[in-house]
């Protein structure tokens, strides 16, 4: 049993000691330096864990004469970096990086191409340990995921904090690779926190130290600011979480719409976000943005048609289907549309979401540049009362047969095997970006608009 309620008495990460913060900052016991202290430590819990250089740590353990040597998982079709070690990025190597540059500044690393299935049942590994503290689990990729160890502490007779620690040792002597820990009160900082002290990091962010924190880092730190909008707030000489903070909400709202009230809870530290294990998903939507503006039917038509695809496919594949078809538009100055349409019955169906996102989204070509283009359903339910045959509509009673036909194809052969009449041909442009370019091919990537919203305050 840990049972700690004093603050000032932390633990060793190492020999799971108790301990308090020596001057010399190491265990009196073990003599590691990772010893963990801090005043909120056992009032926080909300972490989020991530695994470190995942497929490159996964390589590593697999080939131990790999271990001291610097070492990229990448090229194939694409030729990026999909991940490197950390020997790899101390020379200036970087995920999603083409291959050529990564080998100019690290010509002596060792370049392996990436084994999806072997880092899958890793990764699935893993969340089942995370599963064994907490059910609620949300994982954000193959090797991420939030949890909330909220009313665990009497399962485990341990804090959160220190149930961690335990995690994260588990996970190097039973999978081989190891994970970074990052503990906080809220998601938006349990995720900052994990970065801070990679590889097999564990940081820990409380109430009272977050608005100094926050006030320090840059606006891209915060969810939802990519480098466009960055941009804009960088025109408008906003560069840091603390200019958001000295900001007024009416002021924020009137310049950036609902990214406003975004920018103004989260640069202070005030994320409502729950925890929400993936069978909690309210909706399923894919969404991209376009390198260049595009204004006109013919130009979004083929990317509504991609994209409806896109979720299609994870309605089936999560066995769901949702009953509201929600188009998202953002205009050129990042105002957002959003327009939905309630189905008669739920659907998983790409054409019965292409349809009506297509009714929707012709009512919004008005000659309006738009940077981005998305499409969800919601009101999500079991697939049984899904896509009834039509006796009606004969014509999409056929579609649909000739859907589920398409779909056996296409997890035959792949993906992309089968083109449909609309995005054939139309090159990449527009095109929903690809997963395999980046380190973690996302399962609930930041095209989860839904995750990405905060209840108005
Ligand atoms: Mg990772």
């Amino acid at each position: 049993m840990f049972r700690l309620n004093d603050p000032k008495l932390g633990f060793c990460r190492d020999c799971l000691a108790p301990r308090r913060a020596a001057a010399s900052r190491r265990c009196a016991g073990c003599g590691s330096p990772r010893v963990l202290v801090h005043d909120e430590l056992y009032e926080l819990r909300i972490a989020h864990i991530d695994c470190d250089a995942f497929y490159a740590s996964i390589e590593k353990r697999d080939r131990p004469e790999l271990r001291d040597k610097p070492l990229i998982v990448g090229g194939g079709k694409r030729g990026v970096v999909s991940t490197a070690c950390y020997l790899a990025r101390i020379k200036g190597v970087r995920s999603a990086m083409p291959m050529f540059k990564a080998l100019e500044l690290c010509p002596e690393a060792v370049v392996v191409k990436p084994e999806m299935e072997k880092y899958a049942s890793a990764g699935r590994q893993v969340r089942a340990m995370m599963q064994a503290l907490t059910p609620l689990v949300e994982p954000v990729s193959i090797d991420e995921a939030f949890l909330d160890l909220s009313g665990t502490e009497r399962m485990h007779g341990a804090p959160p904090a220190f149930i961690l620690a335990r995690f994260a040792q588990d996970v190097e002597r039973e999978l081989g690779i190891s994970v970074s820990v990052g503990l906080s009160y809220c998601k938006f900082l349990a995720k900052m926190a994990s970065d801070l002290k990679k590889p097999r990091g564990f940081a820990v962010i409380g109430k009272a130290e977050a608005p100094a924190f926050l006030a320090e880092q840059p606006v891209t730190m915060i969810w939802g600011v990519g480098q466009a909008f960055a941009q804009v707030l960088h025109r408008d000489g906003i560069r840091t979480i603390g200019q958001l903070q000295r900001m007024e909400q009416g002021d924020l709202l009137r310049r950036y719409g609902s990214m406003g009230n975004r920018l103004f809870r989260l640069s202070r530290g005030d994320d409502t976000r729950r925890v929400e294990p993936s069978n909690e998903r309210k909706s399923v939507s894919a969404e991209t943005t376009f390198d260049n503006d595009l204004a006109t039917a013919a130009d979004l038509v083929p990317v509504l048609r991609a994209l409806s695809e896109k979720v299609s496919a994870r309605l089936k594949k999560g066995d769901t289907a949702g009953q509201t078809v929600t188009l998202k538009l953002k205009t050129q100055d990042f105002k957002t549309r959003t327009r939905n349409q309630r189905l008669p019955d739920p659907t998983r169906l790409a054409d019965r979401i292409f349809e009506t996102g297509l009714g929707l989204l012709r009512k919004e070509t008005d000659g309006t540049r738009f940077r981005l283009l998305g499409i969800g359903v919601s009101d999500l339910s079991d697939t049984a009362r899904a896509d009834p045959p039509d006796l009606i509509d004969l014509r999409s009673r056929k579609r649909a047969l000739a859907e589920t036909a398409v779909d056996a194809l296409r997890e035959k052969y792949g993906l992309r095997a089968i083109e449909t009449g609309y995005t054939f041909g139309k090159g990449t442009k527009g095109r929903p970006p690809r997963a395999e370019s980046t380190d973690t091919p996302s399962m609930r990537p930041p095209e989860f608009w839904d995750e990405m919203d905060l209840p108005d305050a």
